[in-house]
């Protein structure tokens, strides 16, 4: 029998996860402060959470939602007069979602909050597998070559906004993770798209003429596997499973790659995190100097924050009609 290690942080009670990355050993009280010490290193980084503020935190049922409300609602009392309002999104996902919906109504419930719930089916008539469905018969090319993901992430995006307006929210929170962000990062390389760098980040801005909440990202220094350990040592609701569309996700391909990586090399995650931050802090300056705005333009159809002339949402929405 092994025996036991000593936490490194309180050198007092028995360590219970390893952080391949640091070196460290760290018992169960002194993960999870580590763990909320990186949300309000985020917010300082990235002034997320402000006193008045009215935020949208998007619910999914999984881990690291279930750890981003549990984290905000202490800070949020914390900081004071900050109202958060949990919203699931629905995309109508057979054996799945319904799972999924139980535990952040689980989750919610223990945290005294009321979960709103938005719908595929409210916004284009159509869950999201009759959606599928429609795409693999098109005769569209560009509807029919759309991943599940980039369906469903778009109408997401979009529905969380129009969620956020309705409430009357002034912020979005997302539960996108430290290995998130790496994985869009890289993605964005792969797809030669450089311009995407600037399009996503910790706290998104250019807000157009109020059509446009900003989304803010509070688990950005966090990675993915220390979520789900935060949820089970403080006995937080989620669901496991993974989504049955996901299998077909360029994202997984680019996930597997870091995973791997990160067990040969570790670290290798934060570093492509700080690769992406000190990247984007460089546009930003050049962007400055230069007095350059960031490529923007306004939907010709829902008016919302664009680079083209018709939003992707939009696109979806008129393939579906048609
Ligand atoms: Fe949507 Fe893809 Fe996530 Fe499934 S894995 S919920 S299809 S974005």
């Amino acid at each position: 029998m092994k025996d036991a290690i000593t936490c490194n942080c309180c050198q007092k009670r028995e360590a219970i996860i390893s952080l391949s990355y640091s070196g460290l050993d760290l018992c169960s009280q002194c993960f999870c402060e580590l763990f909320e010490r990186r949300v309000r290193k985020a917010n300082r980084d990235f002034a997320m959470l402000r006193r008045g503020d009215r935020i949208v935190v998007g619910i999914s049922g999984g881990k690291d939602s279930a750890a981003m409300l549990h984290v905000l609602d202490k800070m949020a009392r914390r900081i004071g007069s900050v109202t958060l309002i949990p919203v699931l999104i629905d995309e109508g996902i057979a054996g799945y979602r319904p799972k999924t919906k139980k535990k952040a109504q689980e989750l919610c419930k223990a945290h005294g909050y009321k979960l709103t719930i938005f719908s595929f089916s409210g916004l284009a008539g159509k869950r999201l597998d009759q959606i599928i469905k429609l795409r693999n018969k098109s005769k569209n090319p560009q509807f029919r070559t759309m991943g599940a993901c980039a369906i469903c992430g778009t109408l997401r995006k979009y529905l969380l906004n129009k969620a956020a307006l309705r409430l009357g929210a002034n912020k979005v929170a997302i539960g996108h993770n430290a290995d998130d962000i790496g994985q869009t990062f890289l993605m964005n390389m792969l797809r030669a798209d450089p311009e995407g760098v600037s399009r996503f980040g910790p706290v998104s801005e250019n807000d157009l003429d109020g059509l446009t909440v900003p989304r803010i990202k509070p688990l950005i220094y966090v990675p993915e596997r220390e979520s789900a350990y935060y949820c089970e040592l403080k006995g937080l609701p989620y669901h496991l499973g993974s989504c049955p569309y996901s299998v077909e996700a360029f994202r997984g391909l680019v996930k597997d790659f870091l995973n791997d990586s990160e067990g040969k090399y570790p670290g290798i995650k934060f570093n492509v995190l700080k690769s992406y931050l000190g990247l984007r802090m460089q546009l930003a300056e050049n962007d400055a100097k230069s007095a350059k705005k960031p490529a923007s333009n306004k939907c010709e159809k829902c008016g919302g924050k664009c680079s083209k002339k018709v939003c992707r949402a939009c696109q979806v929405l008129e393939f579906l009609e048609n």
